[in-house]
């Protein structure tokens, strides 16, 4: 039974769907009253190894019972490893601990201030940021990501964004002025609609932030994580940021976030700068560390490749067969779009009565992203399923 909303106790800021899930195993759900669904939500890309992956239930339940809270007065050892295995694969020197990608983007936000604070250019507060773009929903992040839906209501804009189209380097070049800081963008962007910027642009981007004396601040919080197939998408570009904001898959359901930065970039950010009481404490660094035990392990990027593969191809063809549903395929490894031809809405809900559980996102879009540990079977599964859907869908439009 779903609970009234007339009645809830709870704020009224979802529209929820009226499934109730009692517990999950992999890829699959199973609802209180025994309904079994093929996760391709994934929790917005948070499942990156599936529900209740063994290797996370042992690591959560060991901390459990040592140890869970202590503030960041103290010393964590759990924060050092999992910092110094993060830097140690990526082009980071130095990692903040969070609870959520809100609080990763506002690290990564202040991080880039206080840079050019500490270097004496204390006039370069603003961050040029992208049309689409979704960072949070904090006071900054909203005006970060400049959707007047989320903003609305929520009195004055927090300054310092300067929005610009995704994809457009003249815009890029038209909005520099004395007090731009740097340049903040997801490589893929998720909320938006699966919307790509190419390698090109990428580097491009980050040619000009070295022109200028900028920060490139990427916003990898759903990108990231395996889920391009690559540990971070901008590896395919590439390039490497000064800033990046990491969350979602990093704590594989535990809530977890990080901003990553190079020395120089982190330079500003001293003792007494920057804080948060519950950010990077010893049960989320247990669950952390033994999401990367898992992920960095050989191996595991060459199977998220080989199963998304597999996966793009399929929606491929079924975007061949059904054209008026599916529009266009969108996406990189496990991060992938369907362009609905009918509201994505209505196509999400014929999924969830053929067992599979997506997400919604802009411009249309219906997002899967799979757990990360998805077998090349259960794909296949999937996407029977999805075709079911597809044509129970196009035979309503008919
Ligand atoms: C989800 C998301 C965020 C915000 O993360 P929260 O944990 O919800 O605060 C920021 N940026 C991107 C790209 C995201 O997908």
């Amino acid at each position: 039974m779903s609970a009234n909303p007339e009645h809830s106790p709870l704020y009224a800021t979802y529209s929820r769907i009226g499934l109730r899930f009692e517990r999950g195993k992999g890829v699959w759900l199973t609802t209180e009253d025994g309904r079994r669904f093929m996760d391709l939500s994934g929790g917005i890309a948070v499942n990156g190894l599936g529900h209740a992956h063994p290797h996370l239930v042992e690591a959560l339940k060991a901390q459990a019972e040592k140890l869970w809270h202590t503030s960041n007065l103290f010393e964590i050892p759990g924060q050092q490893r999992l910092g110094e295995r993060l830097t140690a694969v990526t082009f980071a020197d130095r990692v903040f601990f969070t609870n959520s990608g809100a609080e990763a983007l506002e690290a990564a936000i202040k991080t880039a201030r206080r840079y050019h604070y500490v270097s004496g250019r204390p006039e370069r507060y603003r961050l040029i940021t992208f049309e689409g773009a979704f960072h949070g929903r904090t006071l900054a992040t909203i005006a970060a990501g400049g959707q007047g839906k989320y903003l609305e209501g929520f009195g004055p804009k927090v300054d310092g964004f300067d929005q610009v189209a995704f994809g457009d380097m003249g815009a890029v070049k038209a909005a520099l002025t004395d007090e731009t800081a740097g340049i903040l963008i997801e490589p893929i962007q998720g909320e938006g609609g699966i919307r790509s910027a190419s390698n090109e642009y990428l580097r491009a981007l980050r040619a000009f932030c070295d022109e200028h004396g900028l920060l490139m601040v990427l916003d990898e919080v759903q990108t990231g994580m395996g889920r391009t197939g690559r540990l971070f998408a901008h590896e395919a570009a590439g390039i490497t940021p000064d800033i990046m904001a990491v969350a979602k898959g990093i704590g594989g359901g535990f809530p977890l976030g990080a901003c990553l930065a190079t020395e120089e970039a982190a330079k500003g950010m001293t003792a007494g700068t920057h804080g948060t009481t519950y950010g990077g404490n010893p049960l989320a660094m247990a669950v952390g560390n033994a999401v990367l035990d898992v992920m960095l392990a050989p191996g595991f990027l060459e199977h998220v490749r080989d199963v998304a593969l597999v996966m793009k191809q399929s929606l491929a063809s079924l975007a061949d067969r059904h054209p008026g549903v599916v529009q266009e395929v969108r996406g990189e490894g496990l991060l992938l779009g369907i362009k609905a031809g009918i509201p994505n809405s209505v196509l999400a809900a014929e999924m969830r009565e053929a067992g599979v559980i997506s997400a919604l996102a802009g411009d249309n879009v219906v997002r899967l992203l799979p757990p990360l540990v998805i077998t090349a079977d259960e794909v296949r599964e999937a996407m029977e399923r999805i075709e079911t859907a597809v044509v129970a869908a196009e035979t309503k439009l008919a």
